[in-house]
């Protein structure tokens, strides 16, 4: 017997026709509003280190880790992130994160949930949820907070409870787009307090885009000395270093105009 909410599910296919948020297309038949055409142009991140998720090239399905990984492990035990932070995909992360676009929002945080069941597989899942918080004066200025934003549907669809209360930046930092790898780690040292007492011992940082690690690094370097045994981290997109974030020479399509976002700017 189908369950109440895959049959709400249905009838909102049917009595909300979809449009894509990249295209601009309409997406009859579809669960959230991105067009099957886009969807499969989005830059898959296949070939990736097994702790930190950085793009390699390298033959599918060998087991892998990057040099900086082999070098000095990271805080936390694994990175799951999707797609590349690549075109298209950068269109609806700069939407979420400069322009509070909450169509895109909305369907990045879908994309992250559903490809999280297949990236994970069967593997236990964290107790709670950690959206890396913003400092509070980069708060005030968004009105938002995209990682936060990104986890809502991930908590539904994987029925871990977010937890937006328990660490907060406790000091400004300079935004990380600006520096390289090693001014990005001293930047971020210390920037985060737990407030409350930690009682999971397995939990899921969320994040939009892991660039160079530090950030979740960071955070995760703070769980683990208040008692967390595992710490993930579940982002939608991992640049390969900070250079190739910059905008993709991919040709370019006809876009939907509110889809693309009028500042271009290198992931945190
Ligand atoms: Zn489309
Ligand atoms: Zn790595």
């Amino acid at each position: 017997m189908l369950r109440v909410d895959t049959w709400l599910r249905r009838l909102e296919v049917v009595l909300w026709p979809r449009t894509c948020v990249l295209c601009g297309a309409a997406a009859p038949g579809r669960s959230l509003d991105l067009c099957e055409g886009c969807e499969a142009d989005l830059p898959l991140n296949c070939v990736a280190c097994s702790i930190c998720a950085e793009p390699l090239s390298a033959a599918p399905g060998a087991s892998l880790i990057c040099g900086s990984c082999l070098r000095r492990k990271p805080a936390f035990d694994a990175v799951y992130c999707p797609f590349q932070y690549a075109y298209p995909l950068d269109h609806l992360v700069q939407g979420i994160k400069y322009h509070r676009a909450v169509a895109q929002g909305q369907v990045l945080s879908e994309l992250l949930a559903a490809h999280l069941h297949t990236l994970r597989r069967a593997a236990p899942l964290p107790e709670i949820l950690v959206p890396v918080p913003l400092a509070s004066k980069r708060y005030r200025q968004r009105g938002y907070n995209q990682a936060i934003e990104l986890g809502r549907c991930v908590e539904r669809g994987l029925r871990v409870r977010m937890r937006t209360d328990l660490v907060i930046r406790s000091r400004e930092t300079r935004e990380q787009a600006s520096l390289d790898k090693r001014e990005r780690r001293r930047n971020i040292r210390d920037a985060f307090t737990l407030i409350h007492p930690l009682s999971a011992r397995h939990i899921a940082i969320i994040d939009d885009v892991v660039t160079t690690g530090s950030t979740v690094n960071e955070l995760a370097k703070l769980l683990k000395r208040s008692g967390a045994a595992r710490v993930e981290v579940w982002a939608v997109a991992r640049a390969a270093n900070p250079q190739s974030a910059k905008r993709s020479n991919a040709p370019h399509r006809k876009m939907n105009s509110s889809a693309i976002p009028t500042k271009i700017a290198m992931p945190k």
